[in-house]
Parts: C-alpha cells; structure tokens; sequence
C-alpha cells in the first residue's frame, strides 16, 4: 500500500516536471521582460537556412524554397518578421498541429465567439471560431458576397470530446487505415484550434462549385489558407480537401503564397524547426 501511494506521488511528480518541461516550447521560447524577448522576433539567414534544412521538407520543395529565400534574403525575412511577431503574441495561432505533433494536452481554444448573428451563411447554429478568426470570415464572406458568390460554414472549432466522436465514428464506418487519410486523431486537429473552417458541402463536390473557386483565388488576401491541398497527401497526411482553410493571418498567407508554394504545412513545419 505505501509503496503504491509513493509510487502514485513520484508519477504525478515526474509528470508536472514533464509539464514544466514542455512549457517554454508550446508557448514560446522567450519569456516577456527577458533579455531576449525583444530579440524574439528576429531571425538572421543562417537560423533560416538552419530551420528550412532541418524541417525535412520534399527535397525538391526544399531547393525550390531555398532558392527563392537566397534570391531576396532581405525581402524573405523582412516578410517573415510579423509571422514572428504573430507568433510571440499568440503561440497557437501558427501552431504545427498534424499527425505527428499532437496539439497541447486537451487544449481549449480561448477566445471563442459565436458565429450566430453575424450575416454569416451557416449550416446550423452554435458555431464558434477564435476572435481574430472569426472577424477575418465576416470580412471574407462579405467581399464573396458582394461577388455574388456565397460561403456557407458547415463546421467549425471542434472541442477534444467532438473530435474523438467524429473520428470514432469514421473508424466504425470505414476501418482505421481510412478513418485516419480523412479525419484527425483527437488532439491533432486543426478544428481544435479554433482556426480552421469547413466550407460547403465538406465533399469533393465541393471543388466543383464558385465558392470553392473563389477561395481559391481569394483567401488568402483574408489570412485564410487551404490545408490540405491536391497531390499532397505525402506531406500533409490527408486526403485532398477543397473545403477544409485555416486562418493563419494575413503575413502568414502571403509569405506561404510567395515562397512556399501556397503549401501551408511547409510553412508549418519551417516554422516549427525555426
Ligand atoms: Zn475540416
């Protein structure tokens, strides 16, 4: 019994130490009012080119991006400052969150609002999305609209629980293998980020419609970026999904349309190694 309560006491103790451990990575290496803290944001060439080779991106992709990053060095991190920036205020709005890197331990996306109410197309009521995210889809489905194109949001921020029934669900139906080229394990979702959208029909058929088309063309300009592009399965784990866009801000979008294909998840992964 004692050795049982003790051994109980050294687990909780070794996981809190773990805890502690973990904390400086997920959310941001530089405490405020550190030496450093001002620095934070500041990264030279070499820590670049360190960070593209240490991402392990396709080695074509890598030679593409690295070209265009020693084409215009200046203009590169000029570009990626405010990404930085981004990312020292808000450590989870930029956060690689995939099949390999689970986000933090049942994180609770904080922030959120309904999207009811506010001239938003949605599928049903009770929608939520961070604050940032949300306004951003007002601004976005505004200026679709007054293209005559309409967006509809068919599914949202997505809590831990939520997901482990869709995924659940998708292993009943479909077996494990497939569950998982469509759906994300819980803990590893983007929905859970509170960033990413669903559009439409979440169906292939989704590609064929002027929504679509306008995402495509348009999002970007709004912060919003397609995660789980065509012919990308080998880096972003998934399926091809003409439905499914993560806000990333509007720096993240652009400098991930110049210099890195229009691939969010090689954004991701430089950014994570930087
Ligand atoms: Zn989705």
């Amino acid at each position: 019994m004692q050795n049982q309560f003790q051994a109980k006491h050294l687990r909780a103790a070794v996981i809190a130490a773990c805890i502690m451990a973990s904390l400086p990575s997920l959310w941001g290496q530089k405490g405020a009012g550190s030496p450093e803290a001002a620095n934070g944001t500041k990264v030279d060439l070499a820590r670049a080119r360190a960070a593209l080779a240490a991402a392990k991106l396709p080695t074509r992709a890598e030679a593409s991006i690295r070209a265009r990053m020693e084409a215009a060095p200046e203009a590169f991190l000029a570009a990626l400052a405010p990404l930085l920036a981004d990312r020292e205020a808000d450590p989870m709005l930029l956060y690689r969150a995939d099949k390999a890197k689970a986000l933090p331990d049942r994180y609770e996306a904080p922030d959120l609002v309904s999207l009811d109410g506010k001239g938003l197309s949605v599928s049903k009521a009770g929608l939520r999305l961070r604050r940032e995210a949300a306004s951003a889809l007002q601004a976005m489905s505004k200026a679709a609209r007054a293209e005559g194109v309409t967006l509809l949001v068919s599914s949202t921020y997505r809590s831990y629980d939520y997901q482990t029934g869709v995924f659940d669900r998708n292993v009943k139906e479909m077996g494990r293998a497939a569950a998982e080229m469509v759906s994300a394990m819980p803990g590893h979702s983007q929905h859970q980020l509170g960033t990413a959208v669903d559009f439409g029909s979440i169906t292939d058929a989704f590609a064929q419609t002027k929504a679509s088309r306008w995402l495509e063309a348009n999002a970007r300009r709004f912060g919003f970026s397609l995660s789980f592009p065509k012919g990308m399965t080998e880096v972003t784990g998934y399926n091809w999904e003409s439905w499914h866009y993560r806000y990333v801000g509007k720096a993240a979008a652009s400098l991930e349309a110049a210099y890195f294909e229009g691939v969010q998840q090689y954004l991701m992964l430089f950014l994570d190694a930087l």
